[in-house]
């Protein structure tokens, strides 16, 4: 049976999984990933509640093993989710959708790992001074800069539309991305 959680938990799940990139799609699929994700132990906020959400959830908090919103310090929580709620939810996903999340992290690490190391400092061929070389890192072209981004945005909107499919959230959610505290 699919696990029922309420819409309000739904949206502060979306709020979650918007402020923290691919982390939480993770987190349905693997124990370790959900660990990583509290043990951040932040939150996020914003000026105006999601689009959908109930007008008071502006901010949620990582409080132990729960998510809570709003934050701790803006009133009495009325939504929280906890980390065994999250792991039922990741359990009692379709095969077939855990397998394009699995599949979408995959792509995204592969992409994180092709360019993390890439500099865009201006001394890829004049030193910074006379007592040094050129920068020996790689440097991207303009064009593969742009391919990058394409491949990240799309990379975004995909997760984006996972976690509405696991959330049973409408396609006007929106995509705006809040200011993390940390
Ligand atoms: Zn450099």
């Amino acid at each position: 049976m699919r696990p029922t959680l309420t819409p309000d938990q739904r949206h502060l799940l979306a709020f979650v999984g918007r402020s923290s990139g691919s982390a939480l799609l993770d987190a349905f699929l693997e124990e370790r990933a959900l660990r990583s994700l509290l043990a951040r132990a932040g939150g996020a906020s914003g000026p105006t509640a999601p689009h959908g959400a109930p007008d008071w959830m502006t901010s949620y908090w990582t409080v132990g093993s729960k998510f809570i919103s709003p934050r701790p310090g803006s009133g009495p929580p009325r939504a929280t989710v906890t980390a065994t709620q999250i792991q039922r939810l990741g359990q009692a996903l379709p095969t077939a959708l855990r397998s394009q999340i699995a599949d979408l992290l995959t792509a995204t690490r592969a992409e994180q790992h092709r360019t993390w190391q890439w500099c865009r400092c201006p001394h890829a061929r004049t030193p910074p001074n006379a007592h040094s070389r050129p920068c020996s890192r790689y440097h991207p072209t303009d064009e593969e800069d742009r391919e990058h981004y394409r491949r990240t945005t799309e990379m975004h909107e995909q997760a984006d539309a996972l976690l509405r499919r696991v959330l049973d959230l409408g396609a006007d959610a929106q995509l705006d991305l809040f200011d993390q505290l940390t």
